[in-house]
């Protein structure tokens, strides 16, 4: 496989993102007089680096420029970042799942949220995680979001600081999202991704979510998808899959194709892959997570 050997070499972000994606460049002499990369090149010359996967990666589209300038609201009304900001004692009675949910707005949910007592989770946690993204100018409205990124459960520092895929993995996850340009911009929680879990609250010891935990949990996350409206969702992990889905199918058998959230108003198309946690175990599966990227986006350009 070559690539482009005429042109400016990677500036230290993009090998950074690369680097972190595990993919491996190889790089030519440079002459200085050639343009730049463009946003689309350096996409194409990360799939091209992926050893022996380039026949299943599909190329991104170039999108045109947004012709709106974006607001550049730094974060949606965010969930309270002291310690125990919403922590519930241990032993307060559980309380039914609020009602109206799908008919709340952004506020609204995200207040219903930080109060939740409808399972136990709610005694051990610091803070509810209700997602992260660009706010609106309009708070009672959802972000802006293209892309909705679903995970699975806060681990402990996103219990601590109330905001999603803040360890490891979410740094990983952050690089893998800056690799692909979006209408002209590298993917990011600040611009054109909204990031949420399938549960608001942190498991004990991190353990796996249980089924009535995620069937309590469901009714948020689908309303931040109807509030939402994004174009794409990436379920990432076994987890958001279940919730998604509602399939216990392996992922591998579950991921290179277009899913659809089965009995439910939304139709936004939803792509499968693997957890970040997961990928950091499993370096050999990022060029797959890479994959799965390049066909959401590729999804998404597509024409309707
Ligand atoms: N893993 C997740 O699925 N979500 C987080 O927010 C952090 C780790």
């Amino acid at each position: 496989m070559t690539t482009d050997t005429t042109s400016k070499p990677l500036d230290a972000r993009q090998r950074a993102m690369l680097e972190a994606m595990g993919i491996t460049l190889w790089e030519a002499a440079v002459d200085t007089k050639k343009e730049r990369f463009s946003d689309v090149d350096i996409d194409k010359l990360a799939i091209n680096s992926i050893v022996n996967s380039a026949a299943q990666v599909p190329t991104p589209v170039a999108a045109p420029l947004p012709s709106q300038p974006v607001p550049t609201v730094a974060s949606p009304p965010a969930a309270p970042r002291a310690s125990t900001a919403n922590a519930t004692p241990p032993g307060a009675a559980l309380q039914p799942l609020p009602q109206g949910i799908a008919q709340m707005d952004w506020l609204q949910l995200q207040a219903t949220v930080s109060s939740c007592q409808a399972c136990a989770l709610c005694e051990g946690r610091k803070n509810t995680v209700f997602g992260t993204g660009q706010a609106s100018t309009e708070p009672a409205q959802a972000p802006q979001a293209d892309w909705l990124i679903v995970g699975e459960a806060p681990d402990e520092n996103e219990d601590s600081q109330g905001e999603p895929f803040v360890g490891q993995a979410g740094q990983l996850l952050d690089n893998m999202l800056r690799a692909v340009v979006s209408n002209g911009k590298p993917l990011g929680r600040q611009s054109n991704v909204f990031i949420a879990n399938v549960l608001k609250c942190r498991p004990p010891a991190n353990r796996n979510p249980s089924p009535e935990e995620l069937a309590m949990c469901q009714p948020y996350l689908q309303r931040q998808i109807a509030l939402l409206q994004p174009k794409i969702i990436v379920a990432m992990g076994r987890f958001a899959v279940q919730s998604l889905l509602g399939s216990t199918e392996p992922l591998g058998k579950l991921r290179g194709r277009v899913h659809q959230m089965p009995s439910s108003a939304i139709t936004t198309p939803v792509i499968v892959t693997y957890h970040p946690a997961y990928l950091l175990r499993n370096l050999p599966d990022k060029s797959k997570a890479w994959a799965d990227l390049l066909l959401a986006m590729q999804t998404l350009q597509a024409p309707a």
